[in-house]
């Protein structure tokens, strides 16, 4: 009984003291969503793309097969699709895009409630239009 009681002291003690070394220390964790981390220059978010030729390159090195597109009878795009259910954000289709039409912006926050708003469809350069 006397040693359980000592004990149980002993570990109030252990985790009293690892409280107040910690108290005065700056915080390892932020308030999200009001404060955020900033990203260093390689993070990968959302991609977007703008200026496509259609060429195809994309979607052949995409690993997930998230990208689509469709060319009119001209060879124009007039529709393009990356489906973020799908996407890993490897940046392999910026990387790889010789006109550099694709670029992975910095933004993460891409929770939706309906699933098919995770389709990023652009018509003649516009998101989602
Ligand atoms: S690689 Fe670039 S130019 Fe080619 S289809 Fe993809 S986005 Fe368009
Ligand atoms: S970032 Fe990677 S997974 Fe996402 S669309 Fe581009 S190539 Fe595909």
């Amino acid at each position: 009984m006397c040693i359980e009681f000592f004990g149980a002291v002993k570990a109030l003690w252990e985790g009293m003291l690892t409280v107040f070394k910690h108290l005065f220390k700056r915080a390892v964790t932020l308030e999200y969503p009001e404060k955020k981390r900033d990203l260093n220059g390689a993070f990968r978010g959302k991609p977007v793309v703008e200026g496509c030729i259609g060429c195809g390159i994309c979607q052949r090195v995409c690993p997930s097969g998230a990208i689509e597109f469709k060319k009119d009878e001209n060879g124009k795009v007039v529709f393009y699709k990356f489906d973020l259910k799908k996407c890993i954000f490897c940046g392999n289709c910026a990387f790889y895009c010789p006109k550099g039409a694709i670029k992975m912006t910095k933004e993460y926050e891409l929770a939706v409630q309906n699933k098919d708003e995770l389709n990023l469809i652009y018509r003649g350069g516009a998101e989602n239009d």
